[in-house]
């Protein structure tokens, strides 16, 4: 449509890639600023478990609040930080930050099964030479009791696809150190099967495309059927991802998934909502 329209047209495209990217570089230049002014803040979501309900995890979702656009989410600037390297000072203040936390709720969890605090891990940061020894470093200086909280790493599988080889060393290390490894939004990227076959983990999350119609649709249930087969086989935990109703819930858990994380629940939420609501769960199922 644009062909044959000539000179106008052009400008106007020229126009809509100019404040695009006026609009991008405005806001890698206020990302630098979000770390150090502290605009950068983490909201924590809970997951549940089938059978009895406890709060089994907690993932932990980044939040950027702008002083002048506001609450901006993730998908909005993390791809921007990807590009422009700033996704390394950012994760570096994510795990601190997830770090302090794990060891403030580490009362949260029992002695018999320690409770999970994840952070999700982009391409650039996996790739990262020394993500190790920093990953390493922290969990040093703020060591606190495996056996009451333990720390996870959320990556997907369109990030292992990068340098699976480096990605399959880095996994198995981080894995050693004793921490939680998922495959995020899983069957949405290629070949699937070779990252359960290369890849050392200990969950499967399913993306929330086969969960929105998994109470109606029998091919959704089919096929969340044979991951839940899949992950028995393998020894490995299932997470439906993105649950917004009972009946969905109902389903998943019916079919065999272990663990359910969505707004049915909760949403992802500061620090003191996410408190107040953990307390509220654990009273509503005592209770019960
Ligand atoms: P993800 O890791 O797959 O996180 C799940 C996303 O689904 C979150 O979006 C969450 O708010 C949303 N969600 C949870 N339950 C429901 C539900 O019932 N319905 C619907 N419609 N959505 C639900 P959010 O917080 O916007 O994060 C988006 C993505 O950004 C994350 O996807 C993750 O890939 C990335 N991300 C978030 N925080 C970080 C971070 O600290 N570091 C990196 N590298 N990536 C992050
Ligand atoms: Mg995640
Ligand atoms: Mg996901
Ligand atoms: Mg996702």
């Amino acid at each position: 449509e644009a062909k044959g329209k000539g000179r106008g047209t052009f400008e106007v495209f020229n126009d809509h890639m100019n404040s695009r990217l006026a609009r991008r570089m405005m806001m890698e230049r206020d990302l630098h600023e979000a770390i150090s002014q502290g605009q950068l803040e983490l909201y924590y979501q809970p997951l549940i478990a089938c059978g009895s309900r406890r709060v089994v995890s907690v993932e932990a979702l980044l939040r950027w609040n702008h002083p002048v656009q506001g609450l901006i989410m993730p998908e909005d600037f993390i791809p921007v930080a990807e590009e422009s390297g700033l996704i390394v000072p950012i994760g570096s203040w994510v795990l601190e930050q997830a770090c302090r936390q794990a060891r403030l709720w580490s009362s949260l969890g029992d002695q018999d099964s320690p409770m999970t605090l994840s952070v999700n891990l982009s391409g650039r940061q996996l790739a990262q030479a020394n993500l190790l020894d920093h990953i390493e470093r922290i969990l040093d200086q703020l060591s606190f009791d495996p056996r009451e909280i333990r720390f996870g790493f959320e990556v997907t599988e369109t990030v292992m696809m990068r340098d699976p080889a480096s990605a399959a060393h880095t996994l198995a290390r981080l894995r050693a150190l004793g921490t939680y490894l998922s495959i995020d939004d899983f069957g949405t990227g290629y070949s699937s099967m070779a990252y359960l076959k290369h890849f050392p983990t200990d969950a499967i999350k399913i993306d929330r495309s086969f969960i929105n119609d998994i109470a109606h649709d029998e091919r959704d249930q089919a096929i969340v059927g044979a991951i839940v087969n899949l992950a028995m086989g393998l020894g490995i935990d299932v997470v439906g991802e993105g649950v917004e109703t009972q009946a969905q819930a109902d389903m998943l858990c019916s079919l065999g998934v272990d663990y359910i994380q969505g707004f049915l629940y909760a949403t992802p939420m500061p620090v003191p909502a996410f408190e107040q609501w953990y307390h509220d769960w654990h009273d509503s199922q005592s209770a019960s």
